[in-house]
């Protein structure tokens, strides 16, 4: 018998990547091809939905190609993709009729206040878990109905389709002849009922959508078609999607109640399994769908954390303090404390539990020994700070996490890591397939597949790598979190 494998395809915020998984999680191949962003003026964030298609089609046909060459068969594909980025087409043509409005854009801000002044934030808040901004799909659609000229008279007319990108990828994967998406993606959307699954009828008439663009919203795990052979070069049923965080959390096997993952790329999101209960939270944490199978939803209370790869970033482009991300590790490590020096990365505001977007950033504690080291240090240990926030302010709202599994490109470095253990004093679990947002949606479409049974199956699946135990003393935590808090509380003033 020929070799199984499922392709695992990402479709990321600045880049687009096939990966082939066999049964039991070893990446057979991969291809990458990024993509050009498009900033039209301050604060909007556009892709062309065809560079986003092209570049997906070709890393899939170049996997396809790979798994043809040692003669194994694609068995199943599994979607994940950047969330809340907005696409309007016309069905009739299969064009967008705008591009792709993506989750960073700010240009609805002015509709959000509206809608806040008319006291729509709280109908939002308990039927989707969101908050009432920008981010989120429903006025990124409305922008585009009112702006493109003629978008609401072909609405009427029934002729427009909206999707995230996982929705607008099967539409064309399929040849048109999907209109789906997955109750994770649904969940961004600030359309969709978390709590009974449906698109939400007052919300569409709050945010002006008319109910005939969204597309129908199926189990992660389900049958959302099969990739045209004429388009793609193959016949392969797609079996799994989910949105790129919920997407990680189930490639770190977060199934229950308490399971909890950290990834640290550019920024960090937190998600923390609530099982069946919708948790509210009381300090502006996002409520959102952990997964759907077999029709039943599992919830997760998420945070994020704006500023954490990318302050590697700014210390190597802007303040040219390093050349490579990873010698930020032999740097931390060249001292042996933080020497009191703090930097608190609010370039674009605090994220949860702050939320506030127009403070900005401060390093605090240097004296005329303060050099490289202690810089870098100090950028590192931010974002294990704000991690910390962030846990307190779950913990606050009701959930207690006590293992944390993380991953991301920031997990390489070992020093992170073990500080992070350190100031949350917690377990922390770094995994083998540290891939695991690709790897999230081939556990969901090998579940489709038949091969695994159940999440047991799964979790058998899944090797950690690394275990990191808190060792730092009490008093020294102590000391750390209370010099950063003094420096959060001084941005804030
Ligand atoms: P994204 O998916 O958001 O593009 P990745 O998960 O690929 O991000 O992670 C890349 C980020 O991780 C970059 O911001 C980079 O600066 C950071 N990074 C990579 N290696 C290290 C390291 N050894 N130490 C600290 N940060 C690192």
């Amino acid at each position: 018998m020929k070799k199984q494998l499922i392709l695992s395809l990402d479709q990321g915020t600045t880049s687009s990547r096939a990966i082939l998984f066999d049964k039991n999680t070893n990446i057979i191949a991969t291809a990458q091809q990024e993509f050009p962003q498009h900033y039209p003026k301050n604060g909007w964030v556009e892709h062309d939905p065809e560079d986003i298609w092209s570049s997906i089609l070709n890393v899939a046909q170049e996997a396809i190609a790979a798994a043809k060459k040692i003669d194994a068969k694609i068995v199943a594909m599994g979607i994940t993709n950047q969330r809340e980025t907005t696409v309007v087409w016309d069905k009739k043509t299969g064009q967008p009729i705008y591009n792709a409005i993506v989750w960073q854009d700010r240009r609805t801000a002015d509709i959000c206040q509206a809608l806040k002044k008319q006291k729509a934030e709280a109908i939002v808040r308990k039927r989707t878990g969101l908050l009432l901004d920008p981010y989120f799909s429903a006025t990124k659609i409305a922008w585009i109905l009112d702006h493109v000229e003629g978008a609401r008279t072909l609405a009427a007319k029934n002729r427009l389709a909206f999707g995230t990108i996982d929705t607008f990828l099967m539409y064309r994967l399929t040849g048109g002849k999907q209109h789906v998406t997955d109750a994770t993606n649904a969940s961004r959307t600030a359309l969709f009922n978390i709590h009974s699954g449906q698109w939400d009828s007052d919300l569409l008439d709050l945010f002006a959508v008319p109910e005939s663009l969204l597309p129908r919203v199926l189990n992660c795990s389900d049958d959302f078609g099969m990739t045209d052979v004429d388009i793609v070069g193959e016949a392969i049923p797609i079996y799994g999607v989910a949105g790129d965080q919920q997407a990680a959390a189930i490639g770190q096997c977060c199934f229950n109640e308490g399971e909890a993952k950290s990834t640290y790329g550019t920024g960090c999101f937190v998600l923390s399994n609530t099982g069946e209960h919708a948790l509210e939270s009381k300090h502006q944490l996002l409520t959102t769908v952990a997964y759907q199978l077999d029709n039943k939803i599992s919830y997760c209370l998420e945070g994020s954390i704006f500023i954490a790869g990318a302050g590697i970033q700014w210390l190597r482009d802007e303040l040219g303090l390093i050349q490579h991300a990873k010698e930020t590790q032999v740097l931390a490590e060249s001292i042996d404390s933080n020497q009191g020096v703090y930097l608190v990365p609010a370039f674009t505001g605090l994220g949860a539990p702050y939320w506030e977007p127009d403070v900005r950033g401060a390093l605090f504690g240097l004296t005329r020994a303060t050099g490289i080291a202690e810089i870098v240090r100090a950028t590192l240990e931010s974002v294990c700070y704000q991690t910390h926030d962030l846990l307190q302010a779950m913990l606050a709202d009701g959930v207690d996490i006590n293992t944390l599994k993380v991953d991301g490109g920031m997990v390489k470095n070992d020093w992170l890591v073990q500080f992070l253990a350190d100031t949350l004093n917690l377990e922390i679990t770094r995994p083998q397939v540290v891939e695991t947002t690709a790897l999230g949606v081939v556990f969901l479409a090998g579940l489709q597949a038949g091969w695994y049974k159940d999440f047991d199956d799964i979790r058998a699946q899944w090797q950690p790598e690394r275990e990191f135990s808190p060792a730092m003393d009490k008093a020294l935590r102590e000391k750390n979190l209370s010099g950063w808090q003094k420096s959060v509380q001084r941005v804030l003033l």
